[in-house]
């Protein structure tokens, strides 16, 4: 099989896809210039770095937290590629019931996706740690590293899972229902490492379960078909 008959392939499952879902990470959006958590510019290979997304780090050294957040998590002038924008016209013609993302930055819905739903949260709201109040990303735009309630003074936290934290149950039981009776699951731009978002695509039932990935991911024996090309170089030849 050659790349080219493997698109085709995807193109055509596509096409017969009432219910499909498409699961992705960082890779989505590394078009937009947004770097990946795990390829080799990623940034999981500054060492350390997971700490600084952490519960702990942002209970015990809240500007460590918000130094590393401002500087690596937030990305106000991306826009959405053609990932982003192929997945939300799929939806639109009826292929695509959900994307379930491990995304934080909101490219999806920029691009029109409908139906996101955002395993680990979401990096456009803001919640008080204290009073619960809920704030845009305009709560940022403060001289301190970190934004603290207007109401109440307490310290303002990003809607993101950190490290240490489950993930959302709503979030989750939403995605492990739309993955359960999707006939088509297309899995793009993760390392598929980071549990238990992961372990979601074992839930899938239908009988076409693609990869498209740059390298390879643990989950590549399972698949009916992987394709180890950019997302973006794959979409755009599909119609
Ligand atoms: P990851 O960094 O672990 O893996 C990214 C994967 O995408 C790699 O396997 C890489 O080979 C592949 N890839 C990169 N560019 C690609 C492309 N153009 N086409 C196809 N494949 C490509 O990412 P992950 O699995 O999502 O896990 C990292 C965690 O970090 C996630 O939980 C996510 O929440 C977070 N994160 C989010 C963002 C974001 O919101 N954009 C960015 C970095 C990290």
């Amino acid at each position: 099989m050659t790349i080219s008959s493997d698109i085709a392939r995807l193109g055509q499952w596509l096409k017969q896809a009432e219910k499909g879902v498409f699961f992705g990470g960082a890779g989505v959006s590394a078009d937009s210039g947004i770097p990946d958590f795990r390829s080799s510019s990623g940034l999981y290979r500054e060492k350390g770095r997971e700490y600084y997304l952490s519960r702990a780090c942002l209970a015990q050294e809240p500007e460590e937290f918000y130094r590393f957040f401002r500087q690596n998590m937030l990305f106000p002038n991306a826009a959405p590629n053609a990932v982003h924008k192929a997945l939300a016209r799929w939806e639109q013609e009826g292929r695509l019931q959900a994307v379930v993302t491990q995304n934080i930055d909101g490219l999806h819905q920029a691009a029109g996706s409908k139906r996101v739903i955002e395993l680990h949260g979401t990096a456009s709201k803001y919640d008080c740690t204290v009073c619960r109040a809920s704030f845009g990303p305009e709560i940022l735009e403060t001289p301190e590293l970190v934004p603290r309630c207007p109401h109440c003074g307490g310290t303002v936290r990003p809607r993101v899972t950190l490290y240490g934290e489950p993930l959302d149950g709503f979030s989750f039981e939403d995605a492990r229902q739309v993955i359960a009776s999707a006939d088509l699951l297309i899995v793009g731009g993760s390392s598929l490492t980071v549990h238990p978002a992961a372990s979601l695509l074992t839930e899938f039932r239908g009988e076409r379960f693609v990869i498209v990935n740059r390298s390879p991911t643990p989950f590549d024996g399972a698949a009916d078909l992987v394709i180890r090309e950019g997302l973006g170089a794959v979409f755009s030849q599909i119609d």
